[in-house]
């Protein structure tokens, strides 16, 4: 197949991510990808600043992980996990459970990170039928959040930027209150918890659990809010006996300049979900992590299990490779990367708060955003991106940049400058 003939054929009968198929942007054929290198079929080399959505913090074609994912293949690739278990399972699970949290202790490993959202979701549900309460059946959130394309998870993203007009009527209708008012590295003000508290005084006999990506939203929105907003939504939540869930999708494993965002706040959720990041980026794989207690609860109802189980749960190969990753990231210096990334991403960011389209430059650990005034035309940007060899894909006002932590100086200043002189003259 010629390069022209693939474009074809993928224009007639591929669906891409948020895509039309009548008028699609185009899409770049990429042949490999290396470190931070993207390249393209004719030969072009792009540095990336988006680590394929949270998850490539290593960068790509890892000798490390790519040997993990060999010495696996040549073992098993798949073996269902309902009766069986297996190393790369048992390795990743006893890796994983002393970075969080202490009180997690039962991880459900599941396919990707929407359905770690359906699986938490799931739980608190069955927590409260267990308890006797089944009128425990909505979840709270706060507006901007994006929580995943499935059912339940998709009714708990944000109500505008999300998709609740257009599924109206058959979305579950949940609890929203405003995102909080106080930001990363502000002073926090006790109102800033009002709205939550008016919401859990009134409905608290409703709500089974509270759903929130902590210090960090994600693509709902790239806010940065203040961890005491968690150390408050943990005292009501005990208070009123809902549940807290902590979607670490997209914060998990350094992102934030913590290993976990949870530790910006020091409070502890009952449910968390992981992925993204956990891959290596490599093979889709999440997992959503509970307490004793909540499992043990669960389990102690009416269906006697939790009522969930993926065909390719635990899948060995992304278990091996996840596992690969964890100890790689732990073994990185990570911290010192991240803190890195964040004070370049701070320098040269900042210029771009003078250009007129710009309404504002933040930063937290490998997170630098843009947000513009006006949505940004992606026909254009797109394309001028890749003629500066830089791989940045903005959504609506937010342009923004998220690089694997491997980054060198040198190739996250020839990202941030292409950035700013694309903003600069279009
Ligand atoms: C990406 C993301 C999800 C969904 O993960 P998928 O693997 O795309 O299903 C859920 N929550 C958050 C916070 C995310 O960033």
């Amino acid at each position: 197949m010629t390069t022209t003939e693939l474009l074809q054929y993928d224009r007639d009968h591929l669906w891409h991510p948020y895509t039309s198929t009548i008028n699609p942007l185009p899409v770049y054929p990429v042949v490999k990808a290396e470190g931070v290198t993207i390249t393209l079929a004719d030969g072009k080399e792009l540095i990336d600043g988006m680590s394929s959505w949270w998850a490539a913090v290593h960068g790509y074609n890892h000798p490390i992980l790519n040997a993990a994912a060999k010495t696996q293949l040549d073992k098993m690739s798949h073996i269902m996990f309902g009766g069986f278990t297996h190393e790369p399972a048992v390795e990743l699970a006893a890796k994983l459970l002393p970075l969080l949290p202490p009180s997690m202790e039962k991880i459900f490993l599941a396919d990707s990170g929407s359905v770690a959202v359906e699986v938490a979701l799931k739980m608190a549900i069955q927590y409260w039928q267990s308890k006797g309460v089944p009128k425990k059946h909505t979840f709270a959130t706060i507006r901007s959040g994006y929580h995943g394309d499935t059912w339940h998870a998709m009714s708990v993203c944000d109500p505008v930027t999300g998709m609740h007009g257009l599924f109206s009527g058959s979305l579950p209708i949940q609890y929203f209150i405003p995102q909080p008012s106080v930001r990363f590295g502000e002073e926090w003000k006790e109102e800033a918890i009002t709205p939550l508290q008016d919401l859990l005084e009134r409905h608290a006999d409703e709500i089974a659990a509270l759903i929130l990506e902590p210090v960090v939203q994600g693509a709902g929105g790239m806010y940065f809010y203040s961890p005491t907003f968690l150390v408050r939504a943990r005292e009501l939540c005990e208070r009123y006996n809902v549940l807290l869930i902590f979607d670490e999708i997209a914060t998990g494993f350094g992102r934030t300049g913590k290993l976990f965002a949870w530790e910006h706040a020091g409070v502890e959720p009952d449910i968390m979900c992981i992925g993204k990041a956990l891959t290596g980026g490599y093979l889709t794989l999440s997992a959503t992590i509970t307490t004793k207690l909540i499992a043990d609860t669960i389990c102690s109802g009416e269906a006697g299990c939790f009522m969930h189980g993926p065909t390719f749960m635990g899948n060995p190969l992304a278990c091996a490779i996840a596992s690969a990753s964890i100890s790689l990231l732990i073994a990185s210096h990570w911290q010192e990367k991240v803190k890195r990334i964040e004070e370049q991403l701070r320098t040269e960011l900042a210029p771009a708060i003078k250009l007129p389209e710009v309404a504002e430059v933040r930063v937290l650990g490998a997170i630098g955003v843009i947000e513009m005034k006006h949505p940004v035309d992606m026909a254009i940007l797109q394309r001028r991106f890749v003629e500066e060899g830089i791989w940045v894909r903005p959504f609506g006002r937010l342009v923004y940049l998220m690089p694997p932590f491997v980054i060198s100086t040198n190739e996250l200043s020839k990202l941030t400058s292409g950035l700013l002189r694309v903003l600069t003259h279009n």
